[in-house]
């Protein structure tokens, strides 16, 4: 039997969902992710899954390998198999609007998750981490670095690479970074040694790691013949790979090339293992487990007729609307504390490390 919130009144949804013999029909959620590609969305996958089953949902979970049009199509039919609602991580943040107005006919509610939806009046709520302090984070640990393993190096130089430029994300991201680096760039303590900047410029096209190694070999080749480079800002760990493939490739971080400072996003297993071995310097841990919780709290009170508990409703702004969010905190991870927020916390057992 499959119960629909909207063919059901409010008090006998109420009904069925206190009655445990009825425990597993309170509708199912269709949940649509980027790609498989990244140990992150698989967590994330598996956690709502695991979440929603628990709070009494059935689930249906997909992933679109970073295809647009594939992501479009898992959609639509989710909402074809009667999703009672979405929640959505975003391939290109800007190509849901026409998916997202189906949705709405049917009355369908929509989470974004992680990443915002943008251009579309039809997102119900916005379920992220702190954006802006992700990048904070990232830039204060690379001038922490900077200042522990090279001291007496100023000018420090650096270089940037940002985010997916179709990922509302990246934007957040550089901004938080840029809010750090800019008055050390300002002062002459950091010079960003290529001259490129903005994320017109910087920006990597579907998170790739080896777009990112590739831009790192030629910024390399073109400014590093005569200096080193002291740091790079990263904005995930999957790009931090190709990054610093490409440093110890021209012999960084071995004899006298120490390795630059290269930060991360994610605290993915390859990534933490790298921050071990001194290879990348910190990566910032957002726990997939905490945001999968606050996605099924707010379509269980979407799907009740309740209000979603949010604590934010000014930042996000998706060019139709603002959407109300709840942001949870991101936490930076060096070789110094990745013990304790990682292993400690059961987010991942020391086995998977070292
Ligand atoms: C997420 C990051 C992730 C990146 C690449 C962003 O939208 O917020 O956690 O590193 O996508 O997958």
């Amino acid at each position: 039997m499959h119960f629909t919130r909207r063919a059901l009144g409010a008090t006998a949804l109420a009904a069925l969902m206190v009655s445990p013999a009825l425990a597993q029909d309170k509708g199912t959620v269709g949940i649509a992710m980027p790609t498989k590609s990244s140990a992150r969305w698989i967590a994330d996958g598996s956690n709502m899954v695991k979440q929603f089953q628990a709070a009494g949902y059935d689930t249906d979970l997909q992933y679109a390998e970073d295809d647009i049009p594939n992501q479009l199509a898992q959609i639509e039919n989710m909402i074809t198999k009667g999703a009672d609602a979405l929640v959505i991580a975003a391939i290109d943040g800007t190509t849901l609007t026409n998916v997202l107005a189906n949705a709405a006919a049917l009355d369908i509610p929509v989470v974004a998750y992680d990443r915002l939806i943008r251009d579309s009046g039809d997102v119900s709520y916005y379920a992220t981490f702190d954006n802006f302090k992700v990048g904070v984070q990232q830039a204060t640990t690379v001038v922490d670095g900077l200042k522990e393993r090279f001291p007496d190096d100023k000018p420090w130089n650096v270089e940037l690479f940002g985010g997916s430029p179709d990922d509302n994300n990246a934007y957040f991201f550089y901004n938080g970074g840029m809010s750090v680096l800019q008055p050390l760039i300002d002062s002459g303590d950091i010079v960003i040694g290529s001259g490129q900047m903005g994320m017109d410029t910087v920006g990597t096209l579907r998170w790739d790691g080896s777009v990112a190694q590739a831009r790192m070999d030629n910024l390399l080749s073109a400014n590093y013949t005569d200096k080193k480079v002291h740091g790079v800002l990263s904005p995930y760990d999957g790009l931090s790979i190709g990054i610093i493939s490409s440093l110890k490739g021209i012999g960084y971080g071995s004899g006298d090339m120490a390795m630059p400072i290269v930060s991360g996003q994610d605290a993915e297993v390859p990534s933490i293992k790298a921050i071990l071995r001194g290879e990348q310097y910190s990566t910032i841990f957002k726990d997939t487990r905490e945001l999968a919780g606050v996605t099924v709290g707010m379509v269980n009170a979407l799907l009740a007729g309740g209000e979603p508990e949010i604590n934010d409703t000014t930042t996000y702004d998706n060019g139709v609307k603002v959407v109300p969010s709840y942001l949870l905190e991101p936490l930076p991870v060096t070789a110094a504390n990745w013990e304790e927020l990682l292993i400690d916390s059961g987010y991942y057992t020391k086995d998977q490390i070292e």
